[in-house]
């Protein structure tokens, strides 16, 4: 996405022409087959933009739309089919997360009950904006019921056919039902964090912010209390335990600082 307004957004841009935000998807190779989190905007959403986004986000974000940034195209690109995709795990399920989800369906997918229903009442002209129907036309798998803490954090496990290691962190505030993914790669873990903040500087000390994310993270929440106390929540993680858990987030068009250690960009 490349909203105008540069720096105050992305923190390093020049000027305030175009910023550069990411839409990262995490991909897995597991036993249990290829899974990924999230999907970004997918190749119908390239084709039909007005008919699966929204008028007012796609013109005030700039999506920038194009068939191979796709995850199915980067899949292809990398050498892998995908049609092995066995598993899509959603952090939520807002038009730039969701749009690829059609460009994988026989992949099962797995999201917090919350969202799904969140997504399915779309009483406000924002959750009409951000939850698109043609987007979600797709089988999923809800859950509800608590797992044991992780890091001190509250999960939702047994997600259907994956392995244990990897399951949901619900981080609300963002949307109803918002989660991070957490994968455990055998040498540390990975945590998706969805949109719980939008630049990886919200987690160092002191917490940076440009004032443009700011203000669209407050356009865009459902909750502004749960919002923060999620934040709260990832930024004793990393504190406590940046060592042992590598944190991502979609829109910070750079992974941070070791993240290579655990992730490929
Ligand atoms: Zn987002």
């Amino acid at each position: 996405m490349r909203p105008f307004g540069g720096r105050l957004w992305d923190g390093h841009t020049s000027g305030l022409g175009p910023a550069h935000l990411a839409c990262r998807c995490l991909l897995a190779e597991t036993e249990a087959g290829l899974v990924l989190v999230d999907t970004g905007f997918g190749l119908d959403d390239v084709s039909r933009p007005i008919l699966r986004l929204s008028r007012a986000f796609y013109h005030a974000d700039r999506v920038h739309l194009e068939a191979d940034e796709t995850a199915v195209s980067r899949l292809r690109r990398m050498g892998f089919d995908p049609g092995d995709v066995r598993h899509i795990v959603m952090t939520h399920l807002d038009f730039d997360h969701a749009g690829g989800l059609t460009d994988f369906p026989h992949a099962r997918v797995h999201v917090d009950a919350r969202e799904a229903a969140a997504s399915r009442r779309r009483f406000t002209p924002i959750a009409r904006g951000r939850y698109r129907p043609p987007q979600l036309d797709h089988p999923m798998r809800e859950y509800d019921a608590p797992g044991a803490p992780w890091f001190g954090l509250p999960t939702l496990r047994g997600l259907e056919g994956l392995p244990p290691g990897i399951f949901l962190v619900p981080l609300p505030g963002h949307t109803e039902g918002h989660c991070g993914v957490a994968l455990n790669t055998g040498d540390g873990w990975v945590l998706h964090a969805g949109d719980t903040v939008f630049m990886h500087s919200e987690l160092q000390e002191p917490l940076r912010m440009p004032p443009l994310v700011d203000a669209y993270a407050r356009v865009m929440q459902v909750n502004q209390e749960a919002r923060l106390q999620s934040r709260r929540m990832l930024r004793k993680l990393a504190r406590e335990h940046g060592e042992e858990v590598t944190i991502l987030c979609t829109h910070d068009p750079s992974l941070p600082a070791g993240a290579e250690r655990r992730v490929s960009a």
